[in-house]
């Protein structure tokens, strides 16, 4: 099994450590320490595989490529890819309104 997971809890898909005590297995309900370190609990729909609509912490995914070993220079790519994406998805949203 990875050591880290993805869950989605609270409005956001964190990422945990399954070797902190506690955290493995996910159950409905029942918090789990993210790596951003909020302590969240993920609901009965949280846990419905393919249902995972909401966003990623950017804690999360921080502290994760970071645990992962990735470097500086592929973080900050990482990092400016999404800036890049969110962008453009900004400018689509305003172009529907106006
Ligand atoms: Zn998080």
């Amino acid at each position: 099994m990875q050591r880290y997971l993805w869950q989605q809890a609270e409005g956001l898909r964190h990422a945990y450590d399954t070797t902190i005590a506690g955290n493995h297995p996910i159950r409905g309900g029942h918090e789990f320490t993210a790596l951003c370190g909020q302590t969240v609990t993920p609901q009965a729909g949280d846990l419905v595989e393919g249902a995972w609509l909401d966003p990623e912490c950017e804690t999360c995914l921080r502290q994760l490529v970071v645990a992962s070993n990735w470097s500086e220079g592929e973080i900050e790519r990482l990092f400016a890819i999404r800036a890049a994406v969110e962008a453009e998805q900004q400018e689509k949203r305003q172009g529907m309104v106006s």
